[in-house]
């Protein structure tokens, strides 16, 4: 049954009859129509019930640069505690296309082209409400970000999926022409991918491109984890290759880069008249967003090469660390080249159904992670059966004590 309450009757987002099954696909409401929290907050909130490691839900457990960190405190004692302008602290617009052109050489104007959001899952919410229509497709590569067919559901789109194929997670070329149809409104893509650590080659991103100008389908970019990447692999923002500019949305965040995820700093940058009518729908999500965080956001986008370089190598570091205990506990993961994430084949130690797992795992070994099938289609949930995926923005210690954990499951 639905969640109901005396005074209102059932209360439930506006998903009912036909839209019951959008509803179930969107994670909005679980297979019993049950009102659903996210994979994330039920992991979370089992590891603190049960004092287990939490290697679920993505967060650092240190803080991040003592400068951005000091810079907040500093915009508090000088009185940046009011609304901010809509769009926006003026220094972190131009701090967000200083840092576009010193990466990417991207140009964009601070005062059409680039919003500041709450965090990135604002600006993915109000993007696809803004310019996804009722049964307008929208195709994302699975294992998606669960906010993604959250958005698309609430705005009354249509979830089309291409699948990420293991080990390297890149998806299948003549899948991803198959998606595309007159119908596809947008595709939306994220690179470095969560969960499964791949970063798409630039044959792929540059197939996205050429599909999403066929169809005239606006590419919505999900760079979260743009400064988090491992070995000889680099981040190629999409909107750089050749016919995206035009037609493409960037969304980052400070969370990942200068580990504040409690902030919710994020932001979108594309085409002047996409932007305007994502500002639109934003400002009756939150208006206007945290006043004192911008200007210290300003400041860590503005931090030296050393500090970007510093990030990925520290986090390398973690991600070498866990992948060798996680072998050594029997487990079979694949390595990321990007993002704080690990996808675990568990089926090596007698495991078959993660989802299973996961909700065992801390009384089994005192450690959380989250199954790969939360972010699926329920019907694709099979593919991914076995898959459990670790965060590893951790102690370098905790991530030790972690596996020696796991090994005891064998
Ligand atoms: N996109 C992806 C792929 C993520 O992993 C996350 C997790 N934080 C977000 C968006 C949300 O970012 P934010 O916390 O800035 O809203
Ligand atoms: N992005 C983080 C993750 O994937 C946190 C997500 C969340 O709590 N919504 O774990």
């Amino acid at each position: 049954m639905p969640s109901s309450s005396p005074i209102i009757g059932t209360a439930r987002p506006a998903l009912d009859g036909p839209w019951q099954r959008t509803a179930q696909f969107a994670g909005l409401l679980d297979s019993n129509g049950q009102l659903a929290s996210t994979i994330f907050a039920e992991m979370t909130d089992l590891a603190r019930r049960t004092g287990a490691i939490n290697l679920g839900q993505g967060f650092p457990d240190t803080d991040g640069p003592r400068v951005v960190l000091d810079a907040a405190k500093a915009a508090i004692a000088q009185g940046i505690n009011q609304y901010s302008p809509g769009r926006g602290e003026p220094g972190l617009l131009a701090a967000i296309a200083e840092h576009q052109q010193r990466f990417y050489g991207l140009e964009w104007d601070p005062a059409s082209e680039i919003i500041v959001t709450a965090g990135a899952t604002e600006a993915l919410a109000a993007t696809v409400l803004a310019l996804v229509r009722p049964g307008d497709e929208v195709i994302t590569f699975e294992p998606f970000y669960d906010a993604y067919a959250a958005a698309i559901g609430l705005a009354g789109g249509e979830h089309v999926t291409v699948g990420l194929v293991p080990p390297t997670f890149q998806p299948d070329l003549h899948e991803l022409d198959e998606a595309f149809s007159d119908k596809t409104r947008m595709v939306i893509v994220n690179d470095p991918n969560n969960p499964t650590g791949a970063v798409f080659t630039s044959e792929v991103l540059q197939r996205i491109v050429d599909l999403a100008v066929r169809h005239n389908a606006i590419i919505v970019t999900d760079e979260v984890y743009e400064h988090l990447v491992f070995d000889a692999a680099t981040h190629v923002p999409i909107a750089t290759l050749p016919g995206a500019r035009d037609r493409t949305i960037t969304i980052s965040s400070a969370g990942k880069t200068f580990s504040v995820t409690g902030w919710k700093i994020g932001w979108a940058v594309g085409p002047a008249e996409l932007i305007r009518a994502v500002l639109t729908v934003k400002q009756y999500l939150t208006y206007v967003n945290g006043a004192p965080f911008q200007p210290a956001v300003a400041a860590g986008l503005r931090l030296d090469d050393d500090f970007y370089a510093g990030v990925a190598a520290d986090l390398q570091r973690k991600r070498d660390i866990l992948m060798d205990g996680l072998r050594r506990a029997g487990l079979e993961p694949f390595c990321p080249s990007g993002t704080y994430f690990v996808l675990v084949g568990t089926a090596s130690i007698g495991f078959a159904d993660a989802a299973d797992l996961a909700r065992k795992l801390p009384e089994l070994c005192g450690v959380v992670a989250v199954p790969a099938s939360a972010f699926v289609r329920p019907e694709h949930a099979e593919r991914y059966r076995s898959l459990l995926r670790f965060a590893f923005c951790k102690q370098e210690d905790v991530l030790r004590e972690a596996a020696s954990r796991l090994a005891t499951l064998r």
